[in-house]
């Protein structure tokens, strides 16, 4: 089985990544030592821009190695598009602090309350996924791909990680939060950006 190194330490990303691969006959195992190699700080402008940044940064220890990376989050329209790029530290009291990300039961405390401000028929949403592959410190190709759905201002389901049991995916009837990992990665923003990337894998090498 072919394999391709993943570069993050998100035990929900990992549990997303590879339930998608599986079927591709291809294995996404974790960069190996990733935390004790140096932190990539997530301060770009895009999400297109982080996946860039760690994808790069992390292929420069693995010489030869194809790595991905991902940059991902959730954007609430009636929210202007927050907390966007900034998703993963949403409930910090620093928003610019790039690097300190907040836990997923304060977030998800923020946005509940934030929701809570808005009408019922306004709280569309999209998860949106960018994987970028990269070999000896340079972006060989970036896929994207993304989920619509709408902000519930009460958690359900238990699977999953971050917003899932905000996001109400209407298609199904079920928050990402109630799908299992196989479910998951044919609906979800991160499934539809690795498939783009497991087509071009399979055609590239
Ligand atoms: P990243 O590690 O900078 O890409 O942070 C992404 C953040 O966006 C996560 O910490 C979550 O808060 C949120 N997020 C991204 N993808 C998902 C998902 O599939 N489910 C729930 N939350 C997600």
């Amino acid at each position: 089985m072919k394999r391709v190194l993943v570069a993050t330490s998100n035990a929900g990303k990992i549990r997303d990544f590879a339930g998608a691969a599986s079927s591709f006959g291809i294995e996404i195992a974790p960069l190996p030592n990733l935390a004790s190699l140096p932190s990539v700080v997530e301060d770009g402008a895009t999400f297109e821009a982080n996946a860039r940044k760690k994808a790069e940064a992390y292929s420069r220890f693995v010489p030869g190695e194809i790595v991905i990376a991902d940059d991902s989050g959730l954007e609430v329209d009636a929210l202007r598009g927050a907390p966007g790029v900034h998703s993963a530290r949403y409930a910090a009291d620093e928003p610019h602090q790039a690097e300190a990300n907040t836990d997923d039961e304060a977030n998800n405390a923020k946005l509940i309350r934030e929701i809570k401000r808005v009408p019922v028929e306004k709280r569309t949403a999209r998860f949106v996924c960018w994987i970028a592959a990269a070999r000896d410190g340079k972006t060989l190709a970036i896929f994207d791909g993304k989920a619509e759905g709408v902000i519930l201002d009460e958690a359900r389901g238990t699977n999953g990680f971050g917003y899932d049991p905000l996001f109400y995916f209407p298609q199904i009837e079920k928050t990402f939060a109630e799908l299992s990992a196989e479910e998951k990665s044919v609906y979800s923003h991160r499934g539809a950006a690795l498939r783009k990337f497991l087509a071009w894998h399979k055609q590239s090498t």
